[in-house]
């Protein structure tokens, strides 16, 4: 168990870095940030930052020697990087990153664990993605194996004519065969240090443009009907990994029950409605976790709650949102304004 006042290091500079950051002060730890130079907001709330590349091995040695644990908050921190932090300081243990950073390597994982993805095929040539599109059928989605995040690096290929037009990207990719689902949910854990696990509920999540758009609760009997098994793979993932920490495992609701879509080893844009909407938050029980400290519990406080995601310039208006009763806003503090940029979040409760 981490003794108060000691400090916590965590890879990672953005809004998920800035959450954990303000749990890890709640609960008496120091905080220490490492990420490349940058809109880090996660630096506003810590005590000390490392604005470091991520093959800087001089900065981060100096950044581990000071930890006396460290997390991330993203999860395309290089493995490398994550080796140059002692293991056994180290939560979750990054055999986590390497099984997420690859959507190859994720699918693969969660099918040996009984789960069920999209139908698949791993694309390297312009062949490989005409095989892929006969044999899979289209609509479908190609996406880059490493790197994507909120819809980037992904294609819609509706044909294989569709491919004639693409730039085809020179990186490992993958196809996907589009999955006709009804709603789309999330699985959310904590896994503390001996092995206990945690869940809250599952939101029902809706995206735009292949981003968060919203998440509410309650999620409806279609998803309600299928945490139960969502969890199952859940939990293997979590036991199969030796996780600690927060897990993230995203779904699509199908009428033929629960199909994988992506894991996130970390707190997760879904999961933001907890730190109203919950007795204790993801980023609270993160913290809790890799300190090894006891869990908290993870019930829902409200009868409905609707977490929204503010997105570019709506965030300059976004104070507007505080006049409606029980309406929480969050504001990542980020100076750069983009289109497509969550800039913070707003999480309204219904008691
Ligand atoms: P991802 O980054 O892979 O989670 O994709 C972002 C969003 O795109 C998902 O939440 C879905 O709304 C959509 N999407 C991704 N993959 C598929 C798929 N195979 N079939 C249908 N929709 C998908």
């Amino acid at each position: 168990m981490l003794h108060r006042g000691a400090t916590i290091g965590i890879l990672g500079g953005g809004q998920l870095g800035r959450m954990m950051a303000m749990s890890a002060a709640q609960l008496g730890f120091r905080c220490i940030g490492y990420a490349p130079e940058g809109d880090t907001v996660a630096e506003q709330v810590s005590d000390d930052f490392f604005a470091n590349r991520w093959d800087d091995t001089a900065a981060l040695a100096a950044f581990a020697a000071q930890c006396d644990v460290v997390t991330w908050e993203f999860e395309n921190v290089p493995v490398a990087t994550a080796a140059a932090v002692p293991k056994d300081r180290m939560f979750p243990h990054p055999r986590a990153l390497e099984t997420a950073q690859d959507r190859l390597a994720e699918k693969r994982f969660i099918e040996g664990l009984g789960g069920r993805p999209a139908a698949y095929a791993r694309i390297d040539s312009r062949s490989d993605l005409d095989a892929a599109v006969d044999r899979l059928g289209a609509p479908g989605i190609l996406k880059t194996r490493r790197d994507g995040y909120d819809g980037k690096g992904q294609w819609r290929i509706t044909s294989s004519r569709d491919a004639d037009g693409l730039n085809f990207p020179d990186v490992p990719l993958i196809y996907e065969g589009f999955v006709e689902f009804e709603a789309e949910f999330s699985v959310i854990l904590v896994r503390g240090q001996d092995g206990e696990i945690r869940f809250w509920d599952s939101a029902c999540n809706s995206h735009v443009d292949g981003v968060l758009s919203t998440s509410s609760l309650p999620a409806g009997a279609l998803i309600e009907g299928q945490v139960d098994e969502a969890r199952t793979l859940a939990r293997r993932v979590a036991d199969a990994l030796g996780y600690v920490g927060v897990l993230t495992l995203e779904f699509f609701a199908t009428r033929e029950g629960p199909i994988f879509n992506e894991m996130a080893p970390r707190v997760h844009n879904s999961g933001h409605w907890t730190l109203e909407g919950a007795v204790t938050s993801q980023f609270e029980n993160h913290i809790r976790a890799v300190a090894g400290l006891p869990l908290g519990e993870t019930r829902t406080v409200a009868r409905a709650v609707t977490m929204t995601n503010i997105i570019g310039k709506d965030i300059a208006t976004s104070q507007g949102h505080l006049a409606a009763p029980d309406t929480h806003l969050h504001d990542y503090g980020k100076a750069e304004v983009r289109a497509g940029r969550k800039m913070g979040h707003v999480t309204r409760l219904e008691r």
